[in-house]
Order: C-alpha cells, then sequence, then structure tokens
C-alpha cells in the first residue's frame, strides 16, 4: 500500500503543548500512522486503543477558538485547555455527536462529559472477572 498523506487529520504529536502529557499514550502520531498504514499490505487497517490514560475528545469551535486554538495546531490536555479557559469544562463544550466523544478516557474527561462513572466501573468490573475466569 501506498503511504497515505495524513497531513491535517492526525496530529503530529500527541503531547499537551502546554505541558507536555502524553494525551494519548497507545496512540499513534501522524507519522507512526503513516508507515503502519505503509506496511498494512493486507489492509487489516490500524488500531488505536482508547483507553484510562487517554484524553482525546473534540469541544465545539469556539471553545477551541476561545482557547486561542485553531484546528489541527496540537492537543491540549484536559487540565490545559480548562486552564486556558478559565473554568471547568461541561458536558455541552463537547461536540455532541463527535464518535471521539463517545470513547473511553480518564476519569476527568468522561466526568466532563457527563458519563455516568458508576457505569464504567461496573464495565471495568464485569471486564476484570471475565479476564479473571
Ligand atoms: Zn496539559
Amino acid at each position: 500500500m501506498k503511504k497515505p498523506d495524513l497531513r491535517g487529520k492526525v496530529p503530529e504529536s500527541w503531547a499537551c503543548i502546554d505541558c507536555g502529557i502524553n494525551t494519548a499514550p497507545s496512540h499513534l502520531n501522524r507519522e507512526q500512522m503513516e508507515q503502519a498504514f505503509a506496511r498494512d499490505w493486507a489492509d487489516k487497517g490500524v488500531e488505536n486503543t482508547y483507553t484510562e490514560l487517554t484524553e482525546i475528545y473534540e469541544v465545539k469551535r469556539q471553545i477551541w477558538e476561545a482557547a486561542g486554538m485553531e484546528p489541527m495546531n496540537g492537543c491540549l490536555c484536559i487540565g490545559c485547555l480548562e486552564k486556558r479557559l478559565g473554568r471547568t469544562l461541561t458536558a455541552k463544550d463537547f461536540v455532541r455527536n463527535s464518535p471521539l466523544n463517545k470513547m473511553p478516557g480518564t476519569e476527568r474527561l468522561l466526568e466532563r462529559r457527563n458519563v455516568d462513572l458508576s457505569a464504567v466501573d461496573k464495565l471495568a468490573s464485569i471486564a476484570r472477572r471475565k479476564r479473571a475466569s
């Protein structure tokens, strides 16, 4: 497969541009993703894993702009985005139907998205039990 051009589609780096924390420890950056697709001769696709360490989300354009950001000019962790905004994010700040906003993530991200954490805990304990048996 020809190496795809993912500029502007996948971040150059998942590091928060303010504090440097990796917002997506199990994700490939743009260069790594292009290489992975180039190696994908069987066309199986490239998998990204979302975990409790992932802070990938999509906020509404005006929220991103209020933080002094432009599309695709870097990642911000939730803490740094809130610091820039001077307030805590709420569920209304996130793009409602974005697939990114339906993925697992850090506890603070899920809290801001108004996800029922007790349900998440239940799922986690079911997963743990399955693994144990
Ligand atoms: Zn940060």
